[in-house]
């Protein structure tokens, strides 16, 4: 080992907090003490139990192009012995997943285990159902009829044609691809309720980071392959990341992997401690020294020095935090960056008023999610949690959803009681035709803070802060609202690996981390500093 140091601060037990927790012990004699401000650990992966009815803030698919990652879960749990004839390729030379393998665990017989799931999820736009993403398929051209469907090649053509230069905004970014017509009629509503503002002034280098390598010629080639071909392969690689259709699932969602998780941290020598929140981070000399926590059950705090800190806590938080206080233009950069937040509505019914195949069949649909695309409602997107475990649900004859919404924290949404807001989100279903409300036997409503970390307001001067904080030898930023990306799980644990290797290799600069890119190919016989190099070139 290169260093003589022993302790690490590691500010959040979310999935990057405790990845990076894990691999420290795994790769060095440094001890990480995580500092999880809730009263959970996953963060905004966790899994809420309500009255034995598991929810998942906002759905998690595991699903990476990353080897690292993809062993690194199915290492922790494995995946479920298929029964029902099909085979997964993938995995080569590792016990679990192996082509036809039937020997292995099963979730009736055990509970730490990874389920295999099939995707489904749709638009629910003019009171019907589209496919997601739009899949031009002859159904989706005859919901929308002979009007919109000339109108959208037209758009197209257009788009095609002439596009929007320089592309600036989302909605720049949305019409080159698909066309202003289609972009209206399927993107612009539920992404707006997401953000909260016009696409118009979202960067551009949103739709770059989550629709990715989306377009219409890859809406119809996936139409295509949907009909001739079959994938077995779990890590789908080559597939572009809204179109995949198969993901991996923790019997009891995502919180269960990270629960466990933060059991082999404290088993291993590290510790993972509730209700402490970081309230001050003292720096000098361009080092951070110490966090000053709060323990938020008993109000008292204290003063933790450390060798390394690994913060995973917003950025703006973070800043504000600091003692002493950061120079004026950087904290104005901090001050301003914006973030969307969070509420999820569980509701335990009946049944449902729509059905799989027939109107009248009573089967449950299979979406594991819909997109709320209706413009006369708040209500962002609906989960179906029996579709992405049935072991989320107490009782399987039941139907346990999430009704999800996007608001600002302190806005009129976020400040209704739970009783009102209960309220609210029935009557939008009930309006919308999917339940009826005579039908709701139970409910619970679930805040969550900064779920989105904005790419607008100060954004565009992010590069500044960055090196200001960069420049902090022993702090190392990580994680989705650390570094102040919209990252899912596999990005945000691939940063805390980049941070502790570079720890343990006594690395200060942090351009590796920031370069940390899923896009890129992961391959076994690579190292995990080959592959964090070839990340950062994708
Ligand atoms: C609606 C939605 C859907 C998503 N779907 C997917 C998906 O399908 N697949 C996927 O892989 N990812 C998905 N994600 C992304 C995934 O949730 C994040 O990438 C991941 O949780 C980020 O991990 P993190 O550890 O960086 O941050 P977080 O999960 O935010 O964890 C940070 C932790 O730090 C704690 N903390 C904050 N401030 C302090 C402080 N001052 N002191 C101490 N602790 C503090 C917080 O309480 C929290 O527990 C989704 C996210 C959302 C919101």
């Amino acid at each position: 080992m290169a260093n003589t140091y022993q302790k690490a601060v590691i500010i959040g037990a979310g999935p990057a907090g405790l990845t990076a927790a894990y691999e420290l012990l795994q790769r060095s004699n440094i001890k990480p003490v995580v500092l999880e401000a809730s009263d959970q650990v996953g963060g905004l992966a966790r899994t809420v139990n309500y009255k034995g009815n598991r929810i998942d803030l906002g759905g998690h698919r595991f699903f990476s192009k990353s080897d690292w990652v993809m062993d690194w879960w199915t290492n922790i749990l494995p995946i479920e012995a298929r029964h029902d004839g099909e085979q997964i390729v993938s995995y080569q030379g590792k016990s679990r997943a192996v082509e036809g393998d039937k020997s292995g665990p099963t979730p009736d017989a055990q509970d730490n285990i990874m389920l295999v799931r099939n995707r489904r999820s749709r638009i629910y736009f003019r009171r019907q159902f589209f496919d997601y993403p739009i899949s031009l398929s002859v159904d989706t051209l005859m919901k929308m009829g002979l009007i919109n469907t000339i109108l959208t090649g037209f758009s197209f053509i257009k788009s095609q044609v002439s596009p929007v230069r320089p592309e600036k905004s989302l909605e720049d970014f949305f019409t080159n691809r698909f066309g202003k017509h289609l972009y209206k009629t399927f993107f612009q509503s539920y992404t707006e309720k997401v953000w909260g503002v016009p696409c118009s002034v979202i960067d551009a280098s949103w739709g770059a980071q989550r629709v990715k390598g989306l377009d219409v010629a890859k809406l119809i080639k996936h139409a295509f392959n949907k009909i001739f071909v079959k994938s077995h392969d779990v890590k789908q690689k080559g597939t572009e990341v809204s179109l995949i259709e198969r993901f991996l699932y923790p019997k009891h969602g995502p919180g269960q992997l990270w629960e466990y998780v933060t059991d082999k941290v404290n088993e291993e020598g590290g510790s993972v401690t509730l209700h402490k929140e970081v309230q001050e981070v003292i720096t000098a000399n361009n080092k951070v020294e110490a966090v000053v926590v709060k323990d938020m059950m008993t109000g008292q705090t204290e003063t933790i020095k450390s060798d390394y800190f690994i913060s995973s806590m917003p950025v703006r938080d973070l800043m504000q935090a600091m003692t002493p206080k950061p120079p004026a233009d950087v904290m104005e950069i901090a001050n301003g960056l914006i973030y969307r937040d969070f509420i999820t509505v569980g509701l335990l019914i009946d049944k449902l008023k729509v059905s799989e195949g027939h109107p009248q069949s009573g089967q449950l649909i299979k979406d594991n999610w819909i997109y709320i695309q209706e413009p006369d409602v708040a209500l962002g997107r609906l989960q179906l949690f029996n579709n992405w475990s049935p072991y989320l649900v107490s009782d399987p004859s039941k139907v346990w959803l999430g009704l999800e919404y996007f608001c600002t924290e302190g806005d009129e949404l976020w400040n209704k009681s739970d009783k009102e807001m209960e309220l609210f989100a029935i009557d939008e279903l009930d309006k919308i035709g999917i339940i009826d409300k005579a039908g709701v036997l139970d409910y619970t409503v679930i805040h969550a803070k900064k779920a989105y970390p904005a790419y607008f307001g100060t954004y565009d001067r992010f590069d500044e802060l960055r090196h200001y904080l960069d420049s902090f030898s022993n702090l190392f930023l990580i994680g989705r609202n650390g570094m102040h990306r919209y990252n899912n799980q596999d990005h945000s644990m691939l940063t805390a690996l980049a941070a502790v290797e570079n720890i343990v290799s006594g690395v200060i600069t942090k351009d590796n981390i920031w370069e940390v890119n899923t896009e890129a190919e992961y391959h076994e016989e690579k190292t995990a500093s080959e592959d964090k190099v070839a990340a950062g070139k994708a």
